[in-house]
């Protein structure tokens, strides 16, 4: 008969491997362990140089207070930490936390060298850990500060190693890590190194505004709107993006806490709400927002990378942030510095009037939305947002909306979609999408409608430069021309990438593109997958992208949208297959070179565009999943006109 288990207590090594698993998951989580430690010993200056994305090497040099030769062994034993003496500090906090983990924990999984000089001290002392076996300490002559290396990440935890991305990709998550601590002091003196390149050299004592230019470059920064509100001792300052600056991830969304990078839902989904009604649906406004607060207001130690934190009064600083980007909002004149995108087609000028106009019917409705919700607001201010406050989740009730009774997401889906000012509505009983029926109304290159298929003998009507409208055996359809158009292009250029012919356009000279580090190796990554559509993409010196070729379906002012859109795809955080990436950035290509909702057709281009219906798979519904038509039957006619008496 088999024993009954005898419990044991886990030896340090292993609680220390399973404390790595938790805290260190990548090199970019070593990074961020070591530069919190570096800002907690006050330094002025922090040193960061990587190999092969962090794997080979990282080592880290800073000019901090340092660590006495006697506490070396402790710096490297878990559970000990020197932020904090006695059990009430843990909820006073002025550090970036104190699990007194990081260190055990990477020494425990990689061959780990740590030089100290404390200040005072006239020499410095050495410790190495191999795989968590120390070695004796060693006097090491060195300036005041600390240095840490650290080779061969995960040599002792192979899967982990296995499952590290390409350097590239490692390094991206590292440069991201390396802007936050950049972004939170920017009085710091800092630099980044990988492979033997700098990456980054900031100067010290930047203003904040001077190293978001370094990072963003100044179309970004010439966009952001600065804010700033006290209530007792709690402060809220930072920049916001003008709403016109919006991106396809919240990755711009930066939220730091007493000098540190902090992520917190409620209050992104605060900032979220601001700019309800004046970011499209689906897109994301860009913010650098800063909190300051007593430590003993927070807890910062409830998560095990310390990347969440716990407020005492959450619901105060979602109230803050929401009234103050509120009021900024309807003081600023957001129209006057609008920019607008130069239309696509340089040919139709009505077009870029028509954009124009419609951008600025939407920012003068939604300030008259945000206005009438403040109003609103100040007799019901909103409920405490964990998690999702519930008194500011749906500020726009349906029949606030526009006088055309649309709701607000509606309206904005629509403009999104369709760019068009006035989305018509379509009262129809039965909204019947005829993606499967579209044999029927084919009209392959001829100017007149064939007997039967059109009744009227009026081939097709344009409502508003925006729907097309026409008679057949169904009955009466009304088609969207912007969905068909996309749903057309969608088949071909999936067709064509599927069978490998993708006519593809060189540049002479080719297009470069400002991204970050991350998205920059995040494409690089996809070389081959971009290849295949027809984009030719490579590193250009630092933080620029060259677009070498693109497919020739695709005009050239629309190449850096896709190409912008593909990487924010990549850095989302959602796990996406090659298919659906693959998949995703066709739906986008054909939205963007479709016509527009709001273009005038020219008869023989209505002749032409219902002419390609029949190329689009029927099994395959339109790419954003509307309908590209809807239609009235005849019974459906009768019924609403009163004549089957039903
Ligand atoms: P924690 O930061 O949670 O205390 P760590 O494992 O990250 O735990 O670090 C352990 C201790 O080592 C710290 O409390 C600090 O005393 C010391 N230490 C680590 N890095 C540095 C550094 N760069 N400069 C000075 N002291 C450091
Ligand atoms: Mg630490």
């Amino acid at each position: 008969m088999e024993s009954v288990s005898r419990i044991q207590v886990l030896t340090p090594a292993v609680v220390n491997k399973i404390a790595a698993g938790e805290v260190i998951e990548r090199p970019a989580s070593v990074i961020k362990e070591l530069l919190e430690n570096s800002l907690d010993a006050l330094c002025n200056r922090i040193d960061v140089e990587v190999e092969d994305g962090g794997a080979e090497l990282i080592r880290i040099v800073d000019d901090g207070e340092g660590i006495l030769p006697e506490d070396l062994p402790l710096a490297v034993t878990s559970h000990a930490t020197s932020k904090l003496r006695q059990a009430d500090d843990l909820f006073c906090v002025q550090t970036m936390g104190f699990r007194g983990e990081a260190l055990a924990s990477i020494a425990e999984v990689s061959q780990f060298r740590l030089r100290s000089r404390a200040r005072g001290e006239s020499i410095g002392a050495e410790l190495a850990v191999n795989c968590g076996q120390r070695s004796e300490i060693v006097p090491c002559g060195m300036a005041q500060g600390t240095q840490i290396e650290i080779r061969q990440l995960f040599c002792n935890t192979p899967v982990r190693r296995k499952f590290l991305k390409k350097a590239g990709t490692e390094f991206g998550y590292i440069s991201e890590q390396f802007s936050r601590v950049a972004l939170a002091v920017p009085r710091l003196q800092m630099s980044l190194t990988h492979n033997g390149k700098n990456v980054y050299r900031l100067p010290a004592g930047q203003q904040l505004l001077e190293r978001l230019t370094l990072f963003y470059g100044s179309s970004v920064t010439d966009k952001l709107i600065p804010i700033e509100t006290q209530h007792h001792n709690v402060r809220l300052w930072g920049y916001v993006g003008h709403p016109s600056l919006h991106k396809g991830t919240r990755k711009s969304q930066y939220l730091f806490l007493n000098g540190r990078y902090i992520q917190d839902r409620s209050l992104l989904h605060a900032l979220n709400e601001a700019y309800r009604g004046l970011v499209m649906v689906g897109r994301h406004p860009v913010a650098f927002l800063f909190i300051e607060m007593p430590g003993d207001q927070v807890d910062v130690n409830v998560h095990p990378t310390k990347s969440e934190v716990r407020f005492r009064d959450g619901s105060l600083l979602f109230r803050m942030l929401l009234s103050t980007l509120r009021t900024k909002f309807l003081q600023s004149d957001l129209q006057s510095t609008l920019s607008i995108k130069p239309a696509g087609n340089p040919a139709a000028p009505t077009l870029q009037n028509k954009q124009e106009r419609v951008e600025r019917d939407l920012v003068s409705w939604a300030k008259q939305q945000l206005e009438h919700q403040v109003a609103q607001r100040v007799t019901t201010p909103p409920d405490a947002p964990s998690p999702m406050p519930a008194a500011s989740s749906q500020p726009m009730e349906k029949s606030e909306a526009g006088s055309d009774g649309l709701g607000a997401d509606a309206f904005l889906a629509a403009m999104e979609n369709s760019g068009s000012n006035e989305p018509t509505t379509v009262p129809f009983a039965e909204q019947e999408p005829v993606a499967s029926t579209a044999s029927d109304m084919q009209s392959p290159s001829m100017p007149v409608p064939q007997p039967g298929e059109q009744r009227s003998g009026i081939p097709a009507l344009q409502v508003d430069d925006c729907y097309i409208v026409l008679s057949t055996d169904q009955g009466l359809t009304v088609i969207d021309q912007h969905a068909l158009h996309e749903r057309v292009l969608y088949e071909r250029f999936r067709n064509k990438i599927l069978e490998e012919r993708v006519e593809v356009q060189k540049l002479l000279v080719p297009l470069t593109l400002e991204l970050s580090d991350e998205q920059i190796a995040l494409l690089l990554d996809q070389q081959e997958m971009l290849q295949q559509m027809g984009f030719q993409v490579e590193e250009f010196g630092r933080g620029m992208l060259a677009v070498a070729s693109h497919p020739v379906f695709l005009g050239h002012q629309v190449i850096e949208d896709v190409i912008r859109g593909f990487a924010d795809k990549l850095g989302s955080s959602e796990t996406v297959t090659r298919r659906d990436l693959l998949d995703e950035t066709l739906h986008m290509m054909a939205c963007k070179a479709a016509v527009k909702a709001g273009q005038k057709l020219t008869p023989d281009e209505i002749v032409s565009l219902l002419a390609q219906r029949d190329i689009v798979d029927d099994a395959h519904h339109c790419p954003h999943g509307r309908p590209t038509a809807l239609v009235l039957s005849r019974e459906e006619l009768d019924r609403q006109f009163g004549r089957l008496g039903a």
